[in-house]
């Protein structure tokens, strides 16, 4: 049915209606603890020093909690929070006008930093470092640089290619932390608070079985909750069991271990057309009608992590345990 879910489950478009669950301190954040702990000392010190938060980087594959941790910084640090993203910032004055609205302790938060404009990125060097905007204004002989102060204010950048951050723009946070995929543990306790906002009845075992296919990720097990849940009201079920998750998933063509249809469809083609590879992922991407970023960002991710797949210097490469779980023999 829904082959596409999991990717239009990661978009950001529905991020209003996942609202409610978003987290809003970090007692309710589940798992992530080294990245808490770190947190907690942060701003805690910065608190004591009555100082305003050093710059800090977020980087981790999408709907993991980048977001959701930005907007609780700036919850227990009882300042506005500013949202803004990497190709959203078109021109320097785009930029010049966020930041010189900036108030003292205010937070300017950066999605998809990585997609910044070179240029623009220059700005934002001084910004960070000195509080300070130098604007070229007029051209030609008349062109002149003014230098204009800035308020205190706190960058956060969110990115899901952090390997795609220049050097001198990743050196200025003085915060940077990498978000890791959630344990099946970790995501039953997100089901179980979610299904009490959401009002709905699930059991220990229906918790567990939507965690398992939920690839790692926050995002995914609540648009996946939310798909049993209509399910089970559709079939007249009062609570959430093994069963009902099992059927209602079956529906989305999601295995047990989270593969969808896109992911099968990777394995596959490196499986049966390139021989386990090394093939690049530009040829996938021609190959199977996807945009290179979207392999590289929302699929890639969870198969490396899985070792179903490698990233060589000559390209992707399929592992053997990949070959069995797609069930095709293992060349000799
Ligand atoms: P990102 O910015 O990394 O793409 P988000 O912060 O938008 O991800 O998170 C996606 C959704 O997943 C949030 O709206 C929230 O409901 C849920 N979520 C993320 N992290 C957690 C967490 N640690 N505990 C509970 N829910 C979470």
């Amino acid at each position: 049915m829904d082959e596409d879910f999991i990717h239009s489950s990661l978009k950001k478009e529905d991020k209003s209606f996942e609202l409610p669950l978003r987290p809003i301190s970090l007692e309710e954040f589940v798992g992530q603890e080294n990245i808490k702990e770190r947190l907690h000392i942060f701003i805690g010190a910065a608190k004591k020093r009555e100082d305003s938060l050093g710059h800090m980087l977020f980087s981790g594959p999408p709907g993991l909690g980048k977001t959701t941790i930005a907007n609780i910084i700036a919850k227990t640090m009882n300042t506005n929070i500013v949202v803004t993203s990497g190709p959203i910032v078109e021109k320097p004055g785009d930029l010049a006008g966020v930041l010189t609205s900036l108030k003292d302790g205010d937070i300017l938060f950066i999605d998809e930093i990585h997609r910044l404009n070179k240029a623009i990125e220059e700005y934002l060097y001084p910004a960070m470092e000195d509080f300070t905007l130098d604007l070229l204004i007029d051209s030609g002989p008349n062109a002149r640089s003014v230098s204009v102060k800035l308020n205190k204010f706190t960058l956060i950048g969110a990115t899901t290619r952090s390997g795609l951050l220049s050097s001198p723009l990743r050196s200025r946070f003085s915060f940077n932390a990498r978000l890791d995929f959630y344990t099946t543990k970790d995501l039953e306790q997100i089901i179980i608070r979610s299904a009490k906002i959401l009002n709905v009845e699930i059991d220990k075992a229906g918790a567990n079985t939507i965690a398992k296919r939920s690839r790692g990720t926050p995002r995914i097990v609540n648009n996946l909750l939310k798909w049993v849940r209509d399910y089970s009201q559709m079939n007249h079920k009062k609570i959430i069991d093994k069963d009902v998750a099992n059927l209602a998933l079956k529906m989305l063509s999601i295995d047990e271990i989270g593969l969808d249809e896109m992911d099968k469809k990777i394995l596959s083609l490196i499986i049966d057309n390139f021989a386990g590879g090394p093939v690049g992922i530009k040829t996938i991407g021609v190959a199977l009608g996807e945009e290179q970023t979207t392999l590289e960002e929302v699929y890639e991710p969870y198969l490396i992590m899985l070792g179903f797949l490698k990233r060589t210097p000559r390209g992707r490469e399929v592992t053997k345990i990949a070959y069995e779980h797609m069930g095709k023999k293992i060349p000799k």
